[in-house]
């Protein structure tokens, strides 16, 4: 698809080679959707061409042009990543997977100059691929047999070589790639360029990433519901296809919106200023049963600081009091069963929210004590940071 993406720590797949010190690897997903390929290749258009090739030619020439289209799209991720190294951000690696590739740069672009080239060089290298296939074809077949192709192609195809076949073939691909790609709505190559734009004209990024982000959406639900249609009144599994790059592509849209925002909001701010001030303690003396009947069932909060007088000893929540049995509880002070702070995910007032809210992450939605000078301040969870987005962001709601 040539979306790049923020560099994330997630590895599927395997490790393929390195190209300009960028690491090229490839997701399980590709072995399906090259075995598709190779498939509808070999079993409908080539033989649709070519009656009179032989099966193992056949074969061999959707074999060698499923290879060529990844090959294609692997210069479509280089041309992205060789630009973003120009303007001093880091590459660490493409990944080729179901819907194309994905570059992982280390950080956005800086200047929407510098945005817009990046972003422009994956589908120019789409069409220049296109076009040399183009020429490519032209100047081998000549004008005659070129003519005779565009009037009875089943005729005309018949004189042409699997070579030029492939070519004939990976250029009209690479053109509809290049032409997809550059619809101007997030994540997709275009929305970029067009995100550039209007950074450009209006100096505000925000606004820009808003509005491109809102036509990927928008692009990716015209997707859906060109697909439902396809599947309905033509009984065709394209449609799915189709529904499922167009829910991708609005799920992107959506995320990539949400992170931008994220990010922009949080970045002044510190833990101390988003945790949870009002909570509720317990004494490490009382025993489970009482503590389960008071607190935990009386009240929403998740966690409950454990008190030996002015000291914590520790956090305790509903999945420490599940490990004791029902008989164990009412023997038992709660001081026993309290995870030491240090095991609770523990973190300073003083952190900033944008770190923070990765250490959240980690923990799904559990809240993490704020722990200053060995004494409780508040309480923190992932759901809590969403809150104040929801607080501060344009019309109460997080969808662009
Ligand atoms: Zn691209």
């Amino acid at each position: 698809m040539g979306a790049f993406t923020l560099a994330d720590t997630s590895r599927g797949g395997v490790r393929l080679f390195s190209l300009f010190g960028i690491e090229i690897r490839l997701d399980f997903s590709v072995v399906f959707i090259f075995g598709l390929i190779v498939y509808s290749l070999g079993s409908g258009v080539f033989p649709a061409w070519h009656p009179e090739w032989p099966a193992n030619t056949v074969w061999a020439t959707a074999f060698a042009a499923g290879l060529l289209f990844f090959g294609s799209l692997l210069a479509h991720e280089l041309s992205h990543s060789l630009m973003a190294r120009r303007y001093g951000i880091r590459v660490p690696r493409i990944t080729l997977f179901l819907f194309g590739g994905m570059a992982e740069i280390e950080s956005e672009a800086e200047t929407p100059a510098s945005e817009f080239v990046i972003a422009i060089a994956g589908p120019l290298m789409s069409l220049a691929i296109a076009l040399g296939c183009m020429i490519t074809v032209g100047t081998a077949l000549g004008e005659e047999t070129m003519q005779r192709i565009l009037n009875d192609p089943e005729q005309g195809m018949a004189q042409v070589s699997p070579v030029l076949t492939i070519a004939l073939w990976l250029g009209s691909v690479n053109f509809m790639l290049a032409i997809f790609n550059l619809v101007p709505g997030f994540p997709l190559d275009g929305g970029r360029v067009a995100r550039a734009v209007v950074w450009r004209i209006t100096g505000d990024r925000m606004r820009a990433t808003r509005a491109s982000a809102t036509a990927g959406k928008w692009f990716g639900w015209i997707l859906m519901g060109l697909g439902l249609w396809e599947l309905l009144a033509f009984r065709s599994l394209g449609g799915l296809w189709l529904i499922l790059i167009g829910w991708f592509l609005s799920h992107l849209a959506t995320q990539s919106y949400v992170q931008a925002f994220a990010q922009k909001v949080l970045e002044p701010l510190r833990v101390g200023d988003l945790m949870r001030t009002r909570f509720d303690r317990v004494a490490a003396e009382m025993p489970v049963s009482k503590f389960v009947d008071d607190c935990l069932l009386r009240s929403n909060q998740l966690l409950w600081p454990v008190m030996r007088g002015d000291e914590c000893v520790g956090t305790v929540s509903l999945n420490d009091v599940l490990a004791l049995s029902e008989e164990a509880r009412e023997g038992t002070p709660v001081g026993n069963v309290a995870r030491p702070l240090a095991d609770s995910g523990a973190i300073g007032p003083e952190v900033k929210a944008t770190d923070a809210s990765q250490t959240l992450a980690a923990w799904q939605d559990h809240p993490v004590p704020v722990v200053e000078n060995g004494k409780v301040v508040g309480l923190l969870r992932n759901s809590d940071i969403l809150k104040w987005l929801m607080v501060h962001s344009p019309g109460g709601s997080l969808s662009p």
